[in-house]
């Protein structure tokens, strides 16, 4: 089956077909590393993280390259009318916790990898840094220049969009609505109010560079111009990004490497759209805005937190509020509960009508067709709710069949598959086989044995701290973790 992509180029659904078979290249925009990561940045690279499994589960060999930014990310670069008078986040972060841009970048970067890790997100093959593609940024610099897209005013380098006549495609922007943006009275240097800088000299400015125009520092949109036809050429398959990355970042992006390739790079655009908390947009001064961490020190599983920014379609805007973590907690616990019953002897062995029987007809034909209805709902643009949709109709339908051991054997390895995308049981595998927690369950039944109940009761309220359910039955103590 065909996967179909949302091209946000092209403004329709597009068969994907790769430049070359079996292999795919990805180009991620990554973070720019000033502050903690916000759960909307994640909802996004949750979002690139569902897209390249899936390719992954679909047998592509799949290069994925996620861009960190630390220099460059001017203030006023989100706007839709960019002047020149914004300030580096990194530079502002810098001074207003009084350590060098490094320092700031090194630290956030971390935060970032470390977050990555702890939601999961497939590692990209590389997350190369701006500052250290300084001279690839001259270098398609220097190449605008002499092919004539390109001029120089007082040491700073514009882009002259009115060279490149399919500026404005990817964002349905057109240079009348452009202009009608700009704030009138405002002095430029520029031959155009939408010309964009590749190049720029501030003397103020805390991370500076040799170049051929004298010392400066790239535009922000450059970097990924670089970085993506350096470590995958001029023939992208897919470009990743949040919605708020198309104009102006993938706008200028597109007429910087087309502009020095000579021909189109990218193939697919594909955009997650905002996340708003209580169907309003995140913002400080509403006191709605939560950073990643602020989610995870309510107490809630990092698996929950990725569960809820993934379980409804990257297309669409994501409503986040505490009843969303609180569902996508109580989904998660079914799928867990489910998984585990799969384990039970009992449940397994327990009825006459399967005991011994390798497998049953029904067990396979109902995996067959969930695996179908999974794999044409993620086919049709990545239809996570459809494809989480079949997978719970799957559980329900297991829960009220007897299944034999070697059914069980083969539901969990559908469950694996389909975790393969999800990427959320695993994770609590590994957990759940934690030595320490069984060597500690041990020591409370022998307790409880000896009557030593004093000594049995601080285990379980340890374990209950740590989040460790017990369950006494009369087959022995079971223990999960909580969600
Ligand atoms: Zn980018």
């Amino acid at each position: 089956m065909a996967l179909y992509l949302y091209n946000t180029y092209s403004k329709k659904k597009e068969e994907f077909k790769p430049f070359e078979t079996g292999k795919v290249r990805v180009y991620s925009c990554g973070p720019t590393v000033y502050s903690h990561p916000h759960i909307g940045n994640f909802r996004s690279f949750i979002a690139a993280d569902i897209l390249c499994r899936y390719l992954r589960y679909k047998g592509y060999e799949v290069t994925q390259i996620m861009n960190i930014t630390d220099v460059g990310h001017l203030t006023t670069d989100d706007n839709l009318a960019p002047d020149e008078e914004g300030v580096d986040k990194i530079q502002l972060a810098a001074q207003s916790e009084k350590k060098t841009p490094k320092e700031i970048t090194e630290f956030y970067a971390n935060k970032f990898f470390e977050l990555s890790k702890i939601l999961n997100l497939y590692p990209a093959s590389h997350y190369p840094k701006a500052t250290e593609h300084i001279p690839e940024m001259v270098v398609i610099t220097k190449r605008l220049l002499e092919r004539g897209y390109a001029y120089e005013t007082n040491g700073n380098i514009y882009y002259d969009i009115s060279k490149f006549p399919d500026y404005g495609k990817l964002s349905g922007n057109t240079l009348e609505n452009l202009k009608a943006g700009v704030r009138v009275g405002i002095k430029s240097e520029k031959k155009s109010p939408m010309d964009f800088a590749l190049w720029k000299q501030d003397p103020k400015h805390l991370m500076q560079w040799d170049s051929p125009w004298g010392r400066g520092f790239p535009g922000w949109h450059l970097e990924c111009s670089a970085m993506a036809l350096k470590y995958l050429g001029e023939k992208i398959d897919i470009h990743t990004g949040g919605e708020d990355n198309i104009f102006p970042h993938h706008e200028c992006e597109i007429a910087q490497s087309e502009a020095f390739t000579g021909s189109k790079v990218i193939k697919y655009w594909v955009h997650a759209r905002h996340l708003l908390v209580d169907n309003q947009k995140m913002s400080k001064s509403l006191g709605n805005f939560y950073t990643v961490d602020d989610i995870l020190k309510q107490g809630y599983h990092p698996m929950v937190l990725r569960y809820a920014l993934m379980s409804s379609h990257y297309g669409q805007q994501l409503n986040f509020n505490m009843d969303l973590l609180k569902a996508s907690k109580g989904a998660l616990e079914r799928l867990i509960n489910f998984r585990r019953m799969l384990e039970d002897p009992i449940r397994v062995n327990g009825h006459p009508a399967t005991a011994g029987r390798p497998t049953s007809n029904g067990v396979e034909s109902l995996i067959t067709n969930t695996k179908r209805r999974f794999e044409e709902a993620m086919d049709d643009d990545l239809n996570i709710s459809a494809a989480l949709g079949a997978i719970f109709d799957f559980t329900t339908e297991v829960n009220k069949t007897d299944i034999s051991p070697g059914d069980a054997v083969l539901i969990k390895s559908a469950l694996e598959d389909f975790d393969k995308v999800l990427g959320v049981l695993g994770v609590m595998q590994k957990k759940d086989s934690d030595e320490e927690i069984e060597k500690l369950v041990i020591e409370r039944t022998l307790a409880r044995k000896e009557s030593n109940f004093k000594r049995s009761d601080e285990i379980r309220k340890y374990l209950e701290d740590k989040g460790i359910v017990l369950e006494d039955t009369p087959r022995g103590t079971k223990w999960h973790r909580g969600l």
